[in-house]
């Protein structure tokens, strides 16, 4: 018998916290635009006519982010962390579900090394807002903003986002173990 054999059913199942050890997760979100909602990105105020619709303050962004960085550590995702038919996540801030995720994940052994975002709409643009959005990101990350990448790409006028009807986010989060 091997020794990997020998080991414990639970032991094999902890993620693995040795120091060093690297990560990686993707995270996809898409919301719906709505009149008379505000449009929160990365926890960042965006100028816009519409916002976007959710249960939570619907920050694909974060979202995005929330799935990348639970996925890398193999912890679930944001919908089993925060169900929507929980009224407590009812406009709920997703700074606030990112920063319980990067919580849950450090308690397991990991921190965040770095995080890539795409944005995919039509409109409004999100260069004006970059920095402030990077900076909100690696607060709430625990990491320097060098290490948030936050991209705007259009469409095309391809499809339901090129048509204007929403947006959509993917996140790419790669962990390092603290080696607790
Ligand atoms: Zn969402």
């Amino acid at each position: 018998m091997s020794q990997r054999e020998q080991m414990p059913r639970e032991t094999r199942a902890v993620p693995s916290t040795k120091q060093g050890d690297c990560r990686v997760g993707v995270g996809y979100d898409s919301h719906r635009f709505a009149p008379g909602r505000a449009l929160i990105l990365g926890g960042v105020r965006i100028k816009s006519d519409v916002g976007l619709l959710g249960h939570s303050d619907a920050d694909a962004v974060c979202h995005a982010i929330t799935d990348a960085v639970l996925g890398a550590a193999g912890l679930g995702d944001i919908g089993e962390m925060f169900p929507d038919t929980d009224p407590a996540n009812k406009d709920r801030d997703s700074i606030e579900m990112l920063e319980a995720a990067v919580e849950r994940i450090s308690v397991a052994g990991f921190l965040v090394r770095n995080v890539d975002v795409s944005v995919i709409a039509e409109a409004p643009r999100l260069s004006p807002e970059r920095e402030k959005i990077r900076t909100r990101l690696a607060s709430a990350l625990g990491v320097d903003s060098s290490a948030v990448s936050v991209k705007g790409k259009s469409n095309e006028g391809m499809g339901w986002i090129g048509r204007g009807e929403g947006l959509a986010c993917i996140a790419v989060a790669t962990l390092v173990g603290k080696g607790k």
